[in-house]
């Protein structure tokens, strides 16, 4: 039912279930931001024009509409960003040394980068430490979980930064409990709601926090637009961090003072269509966030009882009181292998790190399959979507035998061109990824100890090492990823350089164009942007030291 307000699913017959990096448009955001941008354009807060008083309004409403949502006390609470990642920074660069009360900034495990790296950059400004609240077993938090972080927050914690919902684990972290006892000792509480807003109901009054913030592309809503709402008396201690047009009351040439909150922290022409756009979003949720709630609710507790039902993975995070978000990792397969396995069956799921690396080496893992669930989703999808983890773990017909690594690994083959041609003449996915798994075998492994950061190729989702191994003195390159298939692609990338400089008139590394050549293979298709810059940087390292 929900389904039919995206006009995406009338045109892609992908399974998208990567909500939590971005959602899909609903239709009434793209119709308001297209009749905006065709009939209603013009600037906000500076014209008095009919025109532009109108769009003014327009932009103003949008505002009230998510105060509305959010429960804030007043629409002026509510600022106006491009998303998350630029509410966060602006929060940490604008805490001025009065705000904060004590010396130790507190971080919940699972956050995301965008409320990680802002906290460094403040607590090296004002000499402050950063504690981490740890997580249980898997990333579950419990009661005893909770009990440990509420002993934690003392005099001495300056401020707490936690999301609402965790974008890896799904969890629900008791915000309200959190936020009063941050109150009590007088910290400040920051709360990433990124990934709550479009999946329960948020009352930041009720929560009890001092700033909210979140992005209007993880809420059916356009991108590069995105909120900060923080109580009044806070806005207006924070200090303007962007500067420039509009956001001053009175400029000379050696001074500026600025206006109140929030168009203090709006310099420059904002971004109209996106404000206006999520209008629409928040009235959508205004009417029917708790069907929206119970739906994926029903869909997700059912596929988080399957899949951690399923022998050979692993689920992390917890399933009760979770957002739609699940994380899991197959247990003894490759899983990047299988991650594009599933991408091959129409999965739109996401593998990587998911901007949560401390997370992942907190977990012990370097990567894992996140699968998020949109109110646009649909039981169907997820039985199918079961049926395909299934079937990747079902040793029958799977290609997906389990592979340990070992130091003795086969030289490579004499590069007569077999490997090349078969790569060549693969003409389905499904031939290219066995050709490719088939090469992983081959790949002269660089051994464990030499797998260390010195030889590490930065830049790939999966864990790469590249190196020649002094004690083989053979020249040859070696190299060991976690993942097969990249495994594989190396193997293609140092059987051509072996063949170059094997030619008549050899062709060194740094002459050759592998990115053309994996092209003309076939092969760069087959990888997201985030891929490709991590063959771009294997190919670099190939070629320095080569
Ligand atoms: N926090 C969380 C929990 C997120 O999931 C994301 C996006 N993945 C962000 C912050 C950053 O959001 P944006 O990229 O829209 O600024």
């Amino acid at each position: 039912m929900f389904r039919d307000d995206f006009p995406f699913f009338h045109s892609q017959s992908i399974t998208y279930l990567d909500s939590a990096a971005t959602t899909q448009r609903l239709g009434a955001v793209i119709d308001t931001v297209n009749t905006f941008a065709r009939d209603q354009n013009a600037s906000v807060h500076r014209s008095a024009y009919p025109l532009a008083n109108e769009a003014t309004g327009l932009f103003e409403q949008s505002r009230a509409s998510i105060a509305k949502l959010i429960h804030a006390k007043v629409s002026d609470e509510v600022v106006f960003t491009s998303g998350a990642t630029e509410s966060l920074n602006m929060i940490a660069n604008g805490i001025q040394p009065s705000m904060l009360s004590g010396n130790v900034l507190l971080l919940c495990a699972s956050e995301h980068h965008a409320n990680i790296l802002p906290w460094q950059k403040l607590a090296a400004r004002l000499n402050l430490s950063i504690r981490i609240l740890e997580l249980g077993p898997n990333g579950r938090f419990t009661e005893e979980t909770l009990t440990e972080w509420l002993s934690i927050i003392n005099d001495d914690v300056a401020l707490i930064a936690c999301a609402h919902a965790s974008n890896v684990l799904g969890n629900i972290y008791p915000i309200d409990a959190i936020c009063r006892k941050a109150r009590e000792v007088s910290a400040l509480s920051v709360i990433d709601g990124t990934q709550a807003i479009a999946h329960m109901q948020v009352d930041v009054q009720k929560l009890g926090c001092d700033f909210y913030v979140f992005s209007g592309h993880k809420m059916y809503g356009p991108t590069g637009i995105g909120v900060m709402w923080g109580k009044y008396e806070h806005l207006e201690k924070l200090e303007a961090t962007k500067l420039g047009g509009e956001m001053v009351n009175h400029v000379t040439y050696e001074s500026y003072t600025t206006e109140a909150p929030p168009l203090k922290f709006e310099a420059g022409t904002p971004n109209i269509m996106g404000a206006i756009g999520l209008f629409s979003a928040a009235q959508y949720f205004g009417h029917q966030l708790e069907q929206i709630v119970a739906h994926e609710h029903a869909l997700y507790t059912w596929l988080s009882h399957k899949m951690a039902n399923i022998d050979g993975i692993t689920v992390y995070g917890n399933i009760d009181n979770s957002i739609s978000v699940l994380s899991f990792r197959f247990d003894s397969l490759d899983n990047h292998s299988a991650a594009l396995m599933l991408y091959q069956k129409g999965f739109a799921l996401r593998f990587g790190q998911h901007c949560a690396m401390p997370l992942l080496d907190s977990l012990g893992i370097d990567a894992c399959l996140r699968v998020s669930i949109g109110c646009y989703n649909t039981a169907s999808e997820l039985e199918r979507f079961v049926d395909a983890v299934n079937e990747i773990i079902t040793p029958e017909g799977s290609t997906f035998e389990h592979q340990v690594a070992s130091e003795q690994s086969a030289p490579i083959e004499e590069p007569h061109g077999a490997w090349e041609q078969a790569l060549f003449g693969a003409t389905s996915w499904a031939e290219t990824h066995r050709q490719l798994l088939l090469l992983s075998k081959q790949l002269p492994l660089l051994c464990e100890a030499q797998r260390h950061d010195l030889n590490r190729v930065e830049g790939c989702e999966a864990s790469v090492w590249l190196d020649k191994q002094p004690r083989h003195n053979d020249g040859h390159l070696r190299g060991y990823s976690d993942s097969k298939v990249v495994r594989g692609l190396m193997t293609v990338l140092l059987l051509k350089h072996h063949q170059n400089l094997g030619l008549a008139v050899p062709i060194q590394a740094n002459e050759f164009d592998f990115e053309a050549y994996l092209a003309d293979l076939g092969l760069s298709s087959y990888f997201s942007e985030g891929r490709k810059d991590g063959m771009k940087a294997l190919i670099q390292r190939i070629q320095a030291i080569g």
